[in-house]
């Protein structure tokens, strides 16, 4: 991963969240406030902006740049949450490079970030249960020595899966929570936005 991969990158994310803006929010209708999509579109295409004339030294100063804007542009639960995980994981990262352990502990880094923020473990149907199981496999596939290409490809795979298990949950964490039981059977958005964050990478890093 160098600086242009991880411009790329960001602008796969916005392009899919501009592609699947409508059914994030439809997700978000069932079992929040119907803006799920809305948020991550309006916050990753203003992430592009501040990014158009960026000058980045190290690969983590544009995911620096990318969380500082999610959280100074989006409201509501995930803008801060995501903003801590791409501030966080930038912050690790200082070379114009990254290799795939070093991104791994990056990510890493994100997520104990988006944990202490939120609160949230696994099993609480939120963006958590896809990061968990994306970065686990991340980890597993850097560790073995698998380069970040394969290693985003399992991340992505695991995120889906992550995503798709969140359904027969009860939401213990955010809006969807104050639905009690009645939020079982619903697909968490933000455990959806995370796998398209990763499928995105995968896609770049290919
Ligand atoms: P809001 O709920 O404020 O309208 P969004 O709709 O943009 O914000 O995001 C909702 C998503 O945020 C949820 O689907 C869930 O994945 C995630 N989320 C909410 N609260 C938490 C939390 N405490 N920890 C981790 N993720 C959370
Ligand atoms: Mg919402
Ligand atoms: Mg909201």
């Amino acid at each position: 991963m160098d600086i242009h991969l991880t411009r790329a990158w960001v602008q796969a994310i916005a392009a899919a969240m501009d592609q699947h803006k409508d059914h994030l929010t439809q997700l978000d209708s069932a079992i929040g406030d119907a803006d799920h999509g809305v948020n991550m579109q309006r916050g990753f295409t203003a992430v592009v902006a501040a990014l158009d004339g960026y000058e980045a030294v190290g690969v983590g100063d544009v995911l620096v740049k990318t969380g500082t804007t999610l959280i100074s542009k989006v409201g509501g639960a995930a803008g801060p949450l995501y903003g801590t995980f791409f501030r966080n994981a930038g912050k690790q990262l200082s070379g114009p490079t990254a290799d795939a352990e070093q991104l791994s502990a990056a990510f890493d880094a994100g997520l104990a970030g988006v944990q202490k923020l939120g609160a949230a473990v696994p099993g609480d149907k939120t963006m958590v249960d896809a990061l968990v199981p994306a970065l686990d496999a991340f980890g597993a596939a850097a560790r073995a020595g698998e380069s970040d290409a394969a290693a985003a490809e399992k991340a992505a795979a695991a995120a889906e899966t992550g995503m798709q298990d969140t359904t027969p949950l009860q939401a213990r964490k955010g809006r969807a929570s104050y639905l009690g039981a009645r939020s079982i059977g619903h697909q968490d958005p933000g455990a959806t936005s995370t796998a398209l964050v990763f499928r995105a990478l995968a896609e770049v890093l290919q």
